[in-house]
């Protein structure tokens, strides 16, 4: 990403919420955004999935600018490229573990088996449970397995453990991790949890809009290592 920013415009109210951010991430990376409450986190995060548009500034997808192809193109990016996870899970409560996933690996271009998915993020003995079935952390695992189906690239992740406690947030972190570990999924992972920076390999802080610290992690620590 090049020189971001992002001005809300709320009738003759201007919010800013990014200023001049550069990012890089490369590929196969974990990184963390940590910040305070409306730093800009997941306005960054939206921008660089194409889910919202800058208001200045560029991201380039190697190499190119996911804007280019108009509205049609950032879709494009979106579904070949790109996973999200949020806070809230966003399950379909009608459809079972395996059929949320298989939802989205109908529509791919390169699926994984849900099945496969499934097991990836621990679920494997899970797949006809309903939604209701399943605890938070369960169905938060669900919702990466459904990230992840499609084989994107990038999977951004906001605030998914926000909901949970905070050993139902190891075990979503474990899946995170072996995702990005497994698949080589570049991943940009927003907590507000200082502790699970040390599970990433790059720490990016934020204040006011703007990147204000950068931490690299040279060895990256097991989550089930950390104390809580
Ligand atoms: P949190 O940790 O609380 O989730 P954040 O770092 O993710 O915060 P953002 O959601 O990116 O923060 O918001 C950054 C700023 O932009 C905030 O001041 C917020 O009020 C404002 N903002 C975010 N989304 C909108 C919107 N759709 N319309 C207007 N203002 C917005
Ligand atoms: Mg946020």
């Amino acid at each position: 990403a090049r020189g971001l920013a992002k001005i809300y415009r709320m009738g003759a109210v201007e919010v800013p919420a990014l200023r001049d951010v550069d990012l890089t991430l490369r590929e196969g990376e974990l990184v963390v955004l940590l910040g305070p409450s409306g730093s800009g986190k997941s306005t960054l995060l939206n921008i660089l999935g194409g889910l919202d548009t800058p208001s200045a500034g560029e991201v380039l997808f190697r190499g190119q600018p996911i804007a280019q192809g108009g509205e049609r193109g950032l879709t494009r990016y979106r579904r070949r490229h790109v996973g999200f996870v949020f806070q809230f899970y966003n399950l379909i409560a009608s459809l079972t573990a395996r059929e949320n996933v298989a939802l989205v690996t109908e529509i791919a271009e390169a699926p994984m088996a849900p099945e496969a998915a499934l097991e990836l993020v621990g679920l494997g003995d899970r797949l006809d449970h309903f939604p209701a079935q399943l605890s938070g952390g369960e169905q938060q695992r669900v919702a990466i397995a459904r990230a992840i189906a499609k084989s994107p690239d990038l999977l951004f992740c906001d605030e998914p453990t926000g909901a949970l406690d905070s050993r139902t947030g190891i075990l979503v972190l474990e899946a995170i991790l072996k995702v990005n570990g497994e698949l080589g999924t570049t991943t940009a992972l927003i907590t507000h949890n200082a502790v699970i920076a040390d599970i990433a390999d790059r720490v990016l802080s934020f204040a006011d809009g703007r990147i204000v610290g950068t931490r690299v992690n040279p060895v990256r620590h097991s989550p089930a290592g950390l104390v809580w």
